[in-house]
């Protein structure tokens, strides 16, 4: 395909207008402001539409579409143990399958090409990933409250058949990491198994990390250590690991992350939700942390729109620091394409250059709300809509088009989210 006379947002996040931009085998072959001689196929007609990397989603439960709406204005706890726990405990794994199809159909139309998802194995989901063209990196999230090691516990073998069988599948699109879902819901024997394992098959590592202010302070209680510490400790953080909403951490907690690669994945509208707290953005980005960006589960944001996040995370930190300068849209933006594409272990990925992965997304410059133009970055993060998305593009195919999803029936995709999530509540009655 050739993007032909399309404004496009480059690798420094500077725009220009009129550019040709030529794709071929997957990758982007063609970046210039002549028409290449070279045949790309299909001419894509560009005027009045911004041509951006996909964003990339660091930290989601796809399935728990199901619970859009279910669970709100409620406290954490009640939230979780009232509401969550018992309706996820309900769900078949056919179920899972409707809520992560779901998820993909809201993704695409919102402009992400790939999705980082901590849930239950699923085979199902792994067709989902390979049907639909989007790419995820899948992780099953352990927990353990007893004395177990880790290779006793069922998600080992899980994992074990999960890496053999999908690592890298779907022309690289599938990758599996290990998760262990978190600090208070696990054990120093299975972290460090978990750590060893992913070392050992060169996988990642996915955790939620200091979410709550309770989690971080009973950790330090508990263990003599923050829940970062204690982690790097246990050698999790010796193996490429993303760790979500890093709502709490403290300098030195930062520091270690910024030696150790870790990539935080802020997830700011649901930290909003759950009241959660306010992550030091602004620190991170000073201090050299890489910074993702992630949606978490439906039930606590409440859509996978990438673009709500990336206008709450540079507006939202700019408050809570005091300082309307923190947070530049260039940062928000590179946390939700470069920094969300390096976390997933996509290494040529989520940015527009020549020969990285055509994960692309085209977006209406026509709508009101986007003139004039000062800077495109500007309007980018602080006026454009997830709705503004007309084109999403992943690995050089087009899924969606305009309302259309070229991979799946989305009648039928909503129509089965729906009939699972009523069947849920009457088993839970
Ligand atoms: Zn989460």
């Amino acid at each position: 395909m050739l993007f032909s006379g399309i404004g496009l947002l480059d690798e420094n996040f500077d725009y220009r207008t009129d550019m040709f931009v030529g794709v071929k085998d997957g990758v982007i072959a063609y970046i210039g402001a002549d028409k290449p001689a070279e045949d790309f196929g299909e001419a894509y007609p560009g005027r009045g539409r911004i041509l951006m990397s996909g964003v990339y989603n660091a930290h989601t439960h796809a399935s728990m579409t199901l619970l859009r709406g279910y669970a709100e204005n409620l406290a954490l706890a009640d939230w979780l143990e009232k509401k969550v726990f018992p309706f996820e405990k309900k769900m078949t794994l056919g179920d899972v399958a409707d809520g992560a199809l779901l998820a993909v159909a809201e993704m695409l139309r919102f402009g992400t090409v790939s999705f980082s998802d901590m849930y239950y194995y699923n085979d199902e989901f792994m067709r989902v990933v390979g049907e639909t063209g989007i790419k995820a990196n899948f992780s099953y999230g352990v927990t353990c409250f007893d004395e177990r090691g880790y290779e006793q516990l069922p998600a080992y073998e899980i994992s074990e058949k999960l890496i053999g069988q999908f690592h890298n599948a779907f022309e690289g699109r599938m990758k599996i990491d290990l998760s262990i879902h978190g600090e208070y819901t696990s054990t120093p024997r299975v972290v460090k198994g978990l750590a060893e394992h992913a070392k050992d098959r060169g996988v990642r590592v996915h955790t939620h990390l200091s979410e709550t202010k309770k989690e971080h302070e009973e950790c330090k209680q508990r263990r003599g250590k923050t829940p970062a510490a204690y982690f790097a400790s246990l050698g999790l953080f010796d193996n490429p690991t993303t760790a979500a909403h890093c709502v709490w951490l403290e300098d030195a907690d930062m520091d270690l992350l910024r030696e150790y690669g870790v990539t935080a994945a802020s997830c700011p509208v649901s930290n909003l939700k759950l009241a959660g707290g306010f992550a030091r953005v602004p620190q991170m980005l000073e201090r050299g942390v890489r910074v993702a960006l992630g949606t978490d589960g439906a039930a606590s944001n409440n859509n996978l729109n990438l673009f709500k996040e990336i206008h709450c995370f540079a507006t939202l930190f700019k408050c809570s620091s005091g300082d309307p300068s923190a947070v530049t849209p260039a940062q928000a933006l590179c946390a939700a394409t470069l920094s969300g594409a390096q976390a997933q272990g996509r290494e040529n990925a989520g940015a527009i250059k020549t020969g990285a992965a055509a994960d692309l997304v085209v977006l209406d410059a026509q709508a009101p709300h986007m003139h004039p133009v000062h800077q495109m970055a500007n309007n980018l993060v602080f006026a454009a809509q997830g709705s503004d998305v007309l084109l999403t593009m992943v690995d050089g195919k087009v899924l969606y088009d305009r309302g259309e999803y070229k991979t799946l029936d989305i009648e039928r995709v909503i129509f089965n989210a729906d009939r699972a999530a009523k069947s849920v509540l009457t088993r839970l009655s």
